[in-house]
């Protein structure tokens, strides 16, 4: 047993960046597959690779993680959302009033095939800087920046030498009052929180009584919450961190209502609250990944059925280029969204009714715009809430 005087050994998670060292495909899938990571990079890690079952074709880790020869035949936009548009500084984009966001650096623990930031792993992409200086000299003018969201990649990625500076420059700026970290290493690799104090005693150190350090939590799939994640978890809220959850709703992972519910109330019980799930982006290689909007926010609602109102909190939304677009209802003729934040003040809360399109997959997809609001004003089918069990026939 372990005695604070007898620290535990490291546990060493190796990282993969060539299918040659994933011995499970067979030879021919790999030089299929390769052709893929020609465009779109590839990286795992032994732990990470642990939680696939290899004899389920259709195990949710290994769509997540391994690359799909469908990525291919979509060329959409790399940069789906127009973050460009709203860069203030390098490395520094200003969407929304009160929030900004720091791309710190261009690595994660290993890549989601659907990222939507995948051209940060792309050799010619240069919007991370090492130098922050110029974004902090930005938000230190800007009074009305209460958040700073520190993402990538993953910041968690870095040394805590390396982010331990980012987070105290951010720190000492006196108007910001919510330093955010958006991760996947409670998934991709909890050692990493779990063998490494000093991480523990950073979080400790900047987050106060009344200003907080977030932990945004990007789980996928409940199979990622393992007994080391959990560890994670609890040593990052026990350092003082408030954790968040958020996912996007992706096909063949979390696209059912069984395993999205599984995962909201896990993420509950765990005391990380539930923030967003995410209509995937259409960025380029996603859409094979995509479930079409109208069904995805179906199935968002099937899962909160059985959510306790805690489970419940995420909103169900799209991270479009003039604001996160949240979906708000569907009646048979009608889609409903709400502005829930919006790059154009004027536009912030705006409630739009829009004529139903079952083929829609982003806000784009929608033309025809309706005044009057439709009667009834539900068009989820319950009988389909019958047949998931999610509802008794009474
Ligand atoms: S954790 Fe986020 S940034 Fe990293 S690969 Fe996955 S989706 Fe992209």
């Amino acid at each position: 047993m372990n005695t604070p005087h007898t620290p535990r050994e490291k546990t060493k998670v190796k990282y993969f960046n060539k299918l040659e060292q994933i011995s499970e495909l067979k030879s021919d899938e790999r030089q299929t597959l390769n052709k893929v990571v020609d465009t779109f990079v590839f990286r795992t890690n032994d732990y990470y690779q642990s939680l696939i079952n290899w004899d389920d074709p259709n195990d949710p880790i290994k769509r997540l993680i391994i690359p799909d020869a469908k990525e291919l035949n979509d060329k959409g936009q790399l940069d789906a959302s127009n973050e460009h548009a709203y860069t203030v500084a390098k490395g520094l984009e200003y969407k929304y009033d009160s929030t900004v966001i720091m791309l710190v650096n261009e690595t994660c623990g290993a890549y989601c095939r659907f990222c939507f930031r995948k051209r940060l792993f792309m050799d010619d992409n240069d919007e991370v800087t090492k130098n922050i200086s110029e974004a902090l000299d930005y938000i230190r003018t800007h009074p009305e920046i209460s958040n700073v969201l520190l993402t990538g990649g993953d910041p968690m990625v870095m040394s805590t030498s390396k982010l331990e500076p980012l987070v105290r420059q951010v720190r000492e700026i006196d108007h910001v009052r919510i330093i955010r970290i958006g991760t996947k290493m409670p998934a991709f690799n909890p050692y990493r929180i779990i063998d490494d104090p000093s991480l523990l005693e950073m979080i400790k150190k900047y987050t106060t009584p009344t200003k907080k350090i977030y932990v945004v939590a990007h789980f996928n799939h409940p199979v990622e919450i393992t007994d080391a994640a959990i560890q994670a978890i609890n040593l990052l809220q026990k350092a003082g961190a408030i954790m968040v959850h958020q996912t996007p709703l992706i096909d063949g992972v979390n696209d059912d209502p069984l395993v999205l519910n599984e995962l909201l109330n896990e993420m509950s019980f765990l005391g990380v609250t539930p923030y967003y799930v995410f209509q995937c982006r259409p960025t380029a290689g996603n859409r094979t990944f995509s479930v079409p909007l109208e069904r995805a926010f179906e199935i968002f609602e099937m899962a909160r059925v059985k959510c306790s109102g805690l489970a419940k909190r995420a909103r169900f939304a799209m991270s479009h280029e003039t604001g996160k677009i949240e979906v708000v209802g569907l009646t048979p003729n009608q889609i409903y969204f709400k502005y829930h934040r919006s790059a154009q003040n004027g536009n912030s809360g705006k409630f739009m009714a829009f004529k139903r399109n079952p083929d829609a997959y982003w806000f784009d997809d929608y033309i025809e715009t309706q005044n009057t609001i439709d009667f009834p004003l539900s068009a989820l089918n319950v009988q389909e809430w019958v047949d998931w069990g999610l509802m008794d026939k009474s």
